[in-house]
């Protein structure tokens, strides 16, 4: 019994790590947070949209004046494509952006009532909507703890070594086996700001880097 209660408490060092490294960075960056603008799932599901490849700020930029003109998923599904591209066409690929937006919202209307699902498997059946884009819409619009592998959660995973796969779906399930289930949307918000801010791509700060005694490659950057 007593070697049993033992075992039951020793973490694994990989999930240990991870507690660790969340417990640290949650120091360096409490404000770490999603960073486009909604206060709607709908809201959230057309910024992420026009988020591809984009930037977070940029598109924080047009979507107030947005969302005031598109309040509904029926507004945009029953919007003239060539209005809905007038009014984004500060975005990069607005043009295919804006198709995707009213495609989605017709998709949203015909099966949903115009109402954005809350559960993954049926935000998968939206077009422009991949796992990435309906966790994070889970995670940040419906309170789910999901994880979204955007470009920052993978190339930090990989860069930590919870993770050797390159696919992020792959690298989705490799997480939640090792990210406290309550965690996991916090995890993504830190991740992603200590990849803005510290753990660059190219040239990251190791040495001033808070993580640097829990992280496989301490000297990257010398
Ligand atoms: S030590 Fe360097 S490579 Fe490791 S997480 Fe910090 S900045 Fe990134």
């Amino acid at each position: 019994m007593a070697r049993l209660a033992a075992k039951k408490t020793q973490a694994p060092p990989l999930k240990g790590r991870v507690r660790k490294i969340i417990e640290k960075l949650e120091r360096v960056h409490p404000d770490a947070k999603l960073d486009l603008n909604f206060t709607t799932p709908l809201e959230l599901l057309v910024a992420l949209i026009l988020a591809a490849q984009a930037r977070d700020d940029l598109v924080n930029q047009i979507t107030p004046a947005l969302f005031v003109k598109y309040r509904t998923a029926e507004d945009y599904a029953a919007a003239p494509l060539e209005q809905l591209e007038k009014d984004v066409r500060r975005i990069n690929f607005y043009r295919n952006k804006s198709r995707l937006i009213k495609n989605c919202c017709q998709e949203l209307v015909r099966s949903f009532h115009g109402e954005v699902p809350s559960k993954l498997e049926e935000l998968l059946t939206l077009p422009g909507v991949g796992r990435k884009t309906g966790n994070i819409v889970l995670g940040n619009a419906f309170g789910r703890q999901a994880i979204g592998v955007d470009t920052h959660v993978m190339r930090l995973s990989q860069r930590l070594g919870f993770t050797r796969n390159t696919n992020p779906d792959k690298i989705e399930f490799d997480l939640i086996a090792i990210v406290p289930e309550k965690q996991r949307v916090r995890f993504c918000h830190l991740l992603q700001y200590h990849g803005r801010r510290v753990c660059f791509a190219k040239k990251p700060r190791c040495p001033e880097c808070t993580i640097r005694n829990l992280c496989p490659y301490p000297d990257k950057t010398k």
